[in-house]
């Protein structure tokens, strides 16, 4: 039924995106190609319709983690863009890379040489970047031991390894580690002096500018969530998350309120139910803590929030009515909710908060 209001949704706000691929491009070097990140359905946003906004306004490259994010932005017509993917493949999952033209992340001969046999195989060449450890310990090999690798992965005849990447454990909170790593690239680096290089994630920007090298991997910057909180002025949020009031009850003093009866009503309070829950991503730990946007209000959800509905106090907000717009994430009269606000009750990162609003809710972009 096509006038049905929507009960969960999230807003996708073009213009913010476009904004943040602005201040991402005047941190970087003109000749420094900009990979976007779009991995994990571009952190909440919607894969495919961010990475067509963020090809159309400049990005060189897409980020994603596997081959079937970058089979998705195939089969909808993100046809030519270089696709980088950032997680390690598995052995079966060279053969779909090639057929997608992605360039795998490798960090061993190993992989190398099965990449190597599936592009033989189909009678292409694939494309590669090779990465390092130099303190991130999650892909990679250190030092002696990697080069080792990158010289025998080089003699392979179907393979170009066109450029040699790290990654940053503490970009947003450890400069001196961030060096240090820097510094472990660089004594390396006379081995594979010819190479493009890579680095850099939203964090690193706003370190220092050789960091840059050839690529820069941003993703949190360009969804306007700040990696450090002096950026927050700088960015705009790309996501909002609206819900709506299902019910709205008075209730007595002495009264509880949802699993576990966490809440107890002290005097009496008008509640309204909302249709959100941890069904679509809106985090239990946020239970009886964070605070919604109703009528340009804060308003503290009371109780647990449970799978579907969530309930929140609106005593003191004046005119709230049923099918009333509640915002979530994002901003209502002059207020506004950061997801840095809803990370740091839930005890996680904004990373997260966005990445976890759920497939029932729909994206709106505007
Ligand atoms: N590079 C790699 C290897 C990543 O895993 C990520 C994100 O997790 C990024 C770059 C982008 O980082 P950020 O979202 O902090 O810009």
């Amino acid at each position: 039924m096509k006038d049905r209001p929507l009960r969960c949704w999230a807003e996708i706000d073009g213009s913010a995106l476009r904004h943040n691929l602005s201040v991402v491009r005047s941190r970087i070097p003109q000749e420094t190609k900009l990979v976007a990140v779009v991995k994990a359905n571009a952190y909440g946003h919607g894969l495919v319709p961010v990475a067509r906004e963020l090809v159309k306004g400049g990005a060189d490259v897409l980020g994603v983690s596997n081959v079937e994010e970058a089979a998705e932005l195939r089969a909808a017509g993100l046809g030519t863009t270089p696709i980088l993917l950032l997680s390690a493949c598995l052995p079966g999952e060279f053969p779909m890379a090639i057929e997608c033209r992605a360039w795998p992340t490798i960090s061993t001969y190993e992989e190398a040489k099965r990449l190597n046999a599936a592009a033989q195989k189909s009678g292409q060449r694939a494309i590669a970047h090779f990465k390092i450890d130099t303190g991130m310990g999650r892909l990679g090999l250190w030092g002696a031991e990697a080069v080792k690798e990158l010289k025998r992965a080089e003699r392979l005849p179907a393979v170009d390894i066109e450029a040699v990447c790290t990654h940053f454990s503490s970009a947003d909170e450890d400069p001196e580690r961030t060096e240090a790593q820097w510094a472990e690239l660089m004594r390396w680096r006379p081995h594979f002096a010819e190479k493009a290089l890579h680095v850099a994630n939203s964090a690193t920007l706003w370190r220092k500018t050789v960091y840059a090298c050839s690529f820069v991997r941003v993703g949190l910057a360009l969804y306007g969530l700040p990696p450090m909180p002096f950026l927050r002025r700088l960015l705009r949020p790309v996501m909002s998350w609206k819900t709506r009031v299902t019910l709205l009850r008075h209730l007595c003093a002495g009264r509880t309120v949802s699993y576990g009866a966490t809440y107890l009503l002290r005097k009496a309070q008008r509640l309204a139910t909302l249709a959100v829950g941890y069904g679509d991503g809106y985090f239990r730990a946020l239970s009886n803590r964070a605070q919604v946007l109703v009528r340009g209000n804060r308003c503290r959800i009371r109780g647990r929030v449970t799978m579907d509905q969530t309930v929140v106090d609106v005593t003191s907000t004046t005119g709230c009515k049923v099918g009333d717009e509640v915002v979530l994430l994002g901003a209502q009269g002059d207020q506004v909710i950061h997801a840095e606000e809803l990370a740091r009750i839930a005890g996680t990162i904004g990373y997260e908060i966005v990445t976890a609003v759920g497939s029932r809710v729909p994206r709106i972009y505007r």
